[in-house]
């Protein structure tokens, strides 16, 4: 999407300096020399030992930064994990003809998270997402799904502060250096230094957010409808309330236990004052330290969502606990 829109501002550029140019065939010409001069400066600039050697000083933080970035990109495979059961693969094929081949269909075969069904199942998921979800997508709704849901959430909400934080991270760094780069260079090619100092790119986007939809299109095709529930982080936290609720009605004794919710999870920060539990780094002194709440004994081995089985651990400790039990 990000070069999507580079490519329109360059095809804008392009229109305005074509126009330029047939207006005042001179200017066009000074227009582009001067483009050309910029970027051959920066090529030299890029290129210097003065800026090699700053480069070389922040060589640590970008490392560090970059780490961070590819950290958040595991978090947001969590989901993947989860996905529902295996049911074998099929291939399905729209064996109409050419001109009553229907979009919708293809869409299907495309993404196995949509569901075709009546207008009337379209219209109820949008009133109740959650129990239409479970229903026809096969989720059970069992302490099992529960806890995947709950490490999903866990991880999504990690993975969403944690761009956050690396982006102010960033700009520390960045800042730390203004006065070492040229002026010129700092305003006008910020994106371009960053690049050039090692940084890779932080992906913004959202898209990593599972997305259910509900697909009607009557027999004509003429007449459709769709609900799309997405399961962003604010969804999630209800969809872990929801389970929760249903798991505790059918299994009331073993129901006593806590929710890993947005609330839990600022709550045992709180509790063990922001601090990394195994390397004892926190906040206080890492200002933009992304921390993630554990389960000391993991789901997967039977541990619960309990204050007591729950710990705050920083991400880099969370990261290499995880190693060791894979
Ligand atoms: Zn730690």
């Amino acid at each position: 999407m990000t070069t999507n829109k580079r490519n329109m501002k360059i095809l804008l550029y392009a229109i305005i300096w074509i126009i330029l140019t047939i207006i005042s065939p001179k200017l066009g010409l000074f227009i582009l020399l001067t483009i050309l001069a910029y970027q051959i400066y920066l090529y030299i600039y890029f290129n210097s030992i003065k800026f090699t050697s700053i480069k070389d000083s922040i060589k640590k933080y970008t490392n560090n930064s970059n780490e961070l970035n590819h950290h958040i990109q595991e978090l947001k495979c969590s989901y993947i994990n989860v996905k529902s059961y295996d049911y074998g693969s099929s291939i399905l094929q729209d064996t109409s003809k050419y001109n009553l081949k229907r979009r919708e269909w293809s869409n299907e075969l495309k993404n196995n998270q949509v569901h075709n069904c009546s207008s009337t199942v379209c219209k109820n998921a949008n009133s109740q997402p959650f129990k239409y979800l479970c229903k026809y997508f096969n989720l059970k709704t069992d302490e099992e799904t529960l806890s995947n849901f709950e490490n999903v959430l866990n991880d999504f909400a990690a993975a969403e502060q944690g761009k956050k934080l690396l982006q102010a991270e960033r700009e520390i760094i960045i800042n730390s250096i203004k006065n070492d780069i040229p002026v010129l260079i700092y305003t006008l090619s910020k994106e371009r230094l960053i690049k050039e100092l090692g940084f890779e790119t932080i992906d913004l986007s959202d898209l990593y957010f599972p997305v259910y939809t509900f697909q009607y299109v009557s027999a004509g095709g003429n007449s459709s409808a769709r609900c799309d529930i997405k399961l962003d982080v604010e969804n999630l936290d209800k969809f872990v309330n929801y389970l929760s609720g249903i798991v505790k009605f059918r299994n009331s004794i073993q129901g006593q236990r806590d929710l890993m919710t947005s609330k839990l999870r600022e709550q045992i920060k709180v509790r063990d004052s922001y601090t990394c539990k195994s390397c004892n780094i926190s906040t206080h002194i890492e200002k933009n330290l992304l921390l993630e709440i554990d389960h000391i004994v993991p789901l997967s081995k039977g541990g619960i969502t309990s204050e007591s089985n729950l710990q705050t651990l920083c991400w880099r400790c969370n990261r290499s606990k995880g190693a060791k039990i894979l």
